[in-house]
């Protein structure tokens, strides 16, 4: 029997607004067999929560520089004017080589240019069920100032606005089981596409002989 020839793994992009709960989500979604998450550096400070995880790599801002300089970067950018995130190019040549398929989390304006790059990734955006919702989440959190939660909102809106414009994807993340669902199965149905299974499809049709 030949070898089935394999396609590139997929690069799955979710984003959404802070407090919309797409963490937990990507997590769902990394559960998954066959995943892994790039890790994004950035010169923000370690949170008191993050002690112990791997969500990020922390680096200064001369060493994001640098790696900026090397050309080492899928993507980056400013967020929230105040710190550089971004998406070492490691992390997709990892999931080539390991035939794995890729899961950032990064904002809308890392999306795009990911998307520009790599037409064939897929966005996937996570939508709080409404402006109460996320306001009652995020001062739930305890974790910023009224001001803070203001700017957070307002950021939230523009979001929502220009994802709807590019974002293949889009899953409510009203309750969170749910939702998980929800984001695993799109997961899988990508790879179940005919495309995807093209290989898998000519094989089959090879056993049938002549
Ligand atoms: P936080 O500081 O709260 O962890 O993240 C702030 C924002 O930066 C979030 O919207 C998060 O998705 C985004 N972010 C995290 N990593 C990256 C990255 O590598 N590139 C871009 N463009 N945004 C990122």
């Amino acid at each position: 029997m030949s070898e089935i020839k394999r396609v590139e793994p997929l690069v799955l992009i979710f984003s959404g607004p802070s407090g919309s709960g797409k963490s937990t989500l990507v997590q769902k979604v990394l559960e998954l067999p066959g995943t892994m998450p790039s890790v994004s550096c950035t010169t923000r400070p370690r949170r008191a929560t993050e002690a112990t995880g791997k969500c990020y790599d922390f680096v200064t801002s001369e060493q994001f520089d640098a790696m900026v300089a090397r050309g080492e970067f899928l993507e980056f950018a400013r967020v929230f004017g105040k710190h550089s995130y971004g998406t070492p190019k490691k992390w997709l040549e990892q999931s080539r080589s390991k035939g794995l398929d890729l899961v950032l989390e990064i904002d809308v304006q890392g999306a795009a240019l990911v998307k520009e790059k790599l037409p064939e990734s897929v966005a996937i955006f996570i939508l709080p069920p409404s402006r109460q919702e996320l306001e009652r989440r995020l001062r739930s959190r305890g974790m910023d100032a009224d001001e803070e939660i203001s700017r957070r909102l307002a950021k939230a809106k523009g979001e929502i606005e220009l994802a709807e414009k590019f974002y293949d994807f889009c899953v409510v993340n009203d309750e969170v089981e749910r939702a998980g669902r929800e984001a695993q199965a799109i997961v899988v149905a990508l790879r179940c596409s005919s495309l995807r299974r093209r290989e898998v499809v000519k094989q089959v049709l090879g056993s049938f002989g002549g």
